[in-house]
């Protein structure tokens, strides 16, 4: 016997009939002899509806309102899935955040998990319950409700695992695991069986949505091996996610991931000398605006500079109007601004070991015709920024010489 904590998407439960076919399988494996914990978000597009809701009135939404409001999304379906079990035959009972104390920071919209209290739960397990918990939601110290940012569920799932000490998380949704890339940009995008914490962690943050960044942190920090399943197939394998030591047969590439949230600005003829990035960057930090690449490039004749860096789509135009302004005030030449770039990224741990994967990457780029515009590695992730037009070309070209559709 095993206890198994499970996490049902929004896809996975987006009607009735869905939320019925999730009961049916979490019978299965109670009949199996396990021990079930479930956590589930909301039925999908209700978030999202909720939130142009509340947009519709305030311009900018109270937050801790909001996360009243975003809160009730999982509390519907906690209700229905457990009414589904039992009409099954199935005993269940349903908690909310607040009832099983998942206790968070003040942070509304993002906030953390400090601890949960197993009690409840282990005392229903012990009736032999199906445990239903809604995902995304906590409490602060002071009884406000919380919500730990959007895809949080996964979170949720995540740190169930660790308050409960439980075998296996596995995290159910609308596609078989992770793929070595977007399989509607290239379909011969294959299902990657197992992948570490760090490469996820990449792909997460460089554009790949199947799982919340902060629930591959979380897992990293505590160990816990996550299973990404689909919950439309019977008897699905999935990707593993784990520690790099538990990984046999490693590759070089795991992925490729691809942004299309990019936008670029840059400042043409800065003076070189100390101060400059701090001088630029700072407004737009100040502004709330979070930059991800920067280059600054060597300083040319008459010790001038260029500056770059690129900050989501949807920060463009308040960036770009800041940045007008720094512009005049430090007495550079011009600001360059274009929101028609994407970022595309290879991600492996095969990239610390192996020279030349950047230089391969490049020249593949360069027998396509495709203009990098911006450059940025880490030691696992090679990322360039270019032209959108070119996303497509790029990623199956990528795909194709790094021999991703190969097992
Ligand atoms: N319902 C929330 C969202 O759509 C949380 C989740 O689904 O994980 O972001
Ligand atoms: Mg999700």
């Amino acid at each position: 016997m095993a206890l198994i904590v499970q996490k049902y998407g929004g896809t996975s439960v987006a009607s009735v009939e869905r939320i019925q076919a999730v009961a049916q399988k979490i019978k299965a494996f109670k009949e199996k002899g396990h021990q079930l914990v479930v956590s589930v978000s909301a039925m999908s597009g209700e978030t999202s509806r909720m939130t142009a809701l509340a947009q519709t009135i305030q311009d900018i939404p109270s937050l801790r309102e909001m996360d009243v409001l975003l809160t009730t999304g999982e509390q519907v379906t906690i209700a229905l899935l457990t009414m589904a079990l039992q009409q099954l035959g199935c005993d269940a009972v349903s908690y909310t955040g607040p009832q099983v104390c998942i206790m968070t920071d003040s942070e509304h919209g993002k906030a953390r998990i400090k601890s949960i209290d197993n009690h409840r739960i282990f005392h229903s397990l012990d009736q032999g319950k199906v445990v239903v918990v809604a995902g995304f939601q906590g409490v602060d110290e002071n009884g406000h409700i919380t919500t730990l940012g959007r895809g949080g569920s996964d979170t949720t799932a995540v740190a169930l695992v660790t308050a409960l000490k439980a075998d296996e998380c596995q995290i159910y949704t609308d596609v078989d695991g992770v793929f070595t890339t977007d399989p509607r940009i290239e379909i011969n995008a294959r299902r990657i069986n197992v992948v570490s914490y760090e490469e996820m962690l990449e792909m997460a943050s460089l554009g790949s949505k199947v799982l919340q960044i902060r629930s591959v942190e979380f897992a990293s920090k505590y160990k816990v091996p996550l299973r990404v399943l689909s919950s439309l197939i019977d008897n699905p394998l999935g990707t593993l996610i784990t520690r790099e030591e538990n990984i046999v047969e490693q590759v070089v590439i795991s992925g490729i991931a691809h942004n299309k949230d990019e936008a670029k600005l840059s400042l043409i003829g800065v003076l070189d000398e100390p101060g400059i990035a701090f001088k630029i960057l700072n407004p737009i930090s100040s502004a709330n605006i979070e930059v991800d690449m920067i280059v600054q490039s060597v300083s040319a004749r008459e010790g001038l500079t260029n500056f770059a860096f690129t900050v989501h789509r949807n920060n463009f135009k308040t960036a770009s109007k800041i940045l007008n302004n720094v512009c005049k005030e430090i007495g550079a030449i011009a600001v360059q601004s274009d929101d028609k770039v994407v970022k595309v990224s290879l991600v492996g741990i095969g990239i610390r070991s192996h020279a030349g994967i950047a230089t391969q990457m490049f020249e593949v780029l360069h027998n396509e015709g495709i203009n990098i515009q911006m450059i940025s590695t880490s030691e696992i992730k090679i990322s360039v920024v270019i032209d959108e037009k070119y996303l497509e070309l790029a990623v199956r070209s990528l795909h194709a010489v790094f021999e991703l559709d190969k097992e």
